[in-house]
Parts: C-alpha cells; sequence; structure tokens
C-alpha cells in the first residue's frame, strides 16, 4: 500500500500504521487505517491536539443541536395551541 502523504503536521515525519479495519460504508467496504507518528512524544501532543479540537467540535455540535431541539418544540407547540 503507497503510505505517500502521511506525514505528521507536527513534526513532518512519515505516519506509521497503527491498525486498519475495514468497515462497511453503506453499500461499499472502506478500510479505515489509523497512523500514529513514530515520535511518541509528539504523537502524545498530537493527540492532545486532536481531542482539544475534537472536543470543541463536540460542545459546538451539541450546542447547535440543543437550539434545533428547541425550535422543533417550539414548533410542537404551536401546532398544538392551533
Ligand atoms: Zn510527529
Amino acid at each position: 500500500m503507497n503510505q505517500s502523504g502521511n506525514y505528521c503536521w507536527r513534526c513532518g515525519k512519515e505516519r506509521i500504521v497503527v491498525r486498519s479495519w475495514e468497515e462497511k460504508v453503506g453499500t461499499s467496504v472502506v478500510t479505515t487505517t489509523e497512523t500514529a507518528c513514530p515520535d511518541i512524544e509528539c504523537q502524545k501532543l498530537v493527540e492532545k491536539a486532536n481531542k482539544k479540537r475534537v472536543d470543541k467540535f463536540k460542545a459546538s455540535q451539541l450546542k447547535r443541536k440543543r437550539s434545533l431541539t428547541c425550535k422543533r418544540k417550539n414548533l410542537k407547540d404551536k401546532h398544538l395551541l392551533k
């Protein structure tokens, strides 16, 4: 498999494949590979940064979901009033 182009964004080292698995997406099967930086210390920092990003994303998603649910609830209430 050609792994070119998969480099650590922190140190620029070529990332190594930790594990790979097949996932069914719709009707096709896609191979997902998990890669990590060969530099353990660097990888730790990368994971930390990724987690921060994911947490931020999750928080914003939750906020959106909440406001959507709120809107939907208001709509429902209006319908009930009719
Ligand atoms: Zn790195």
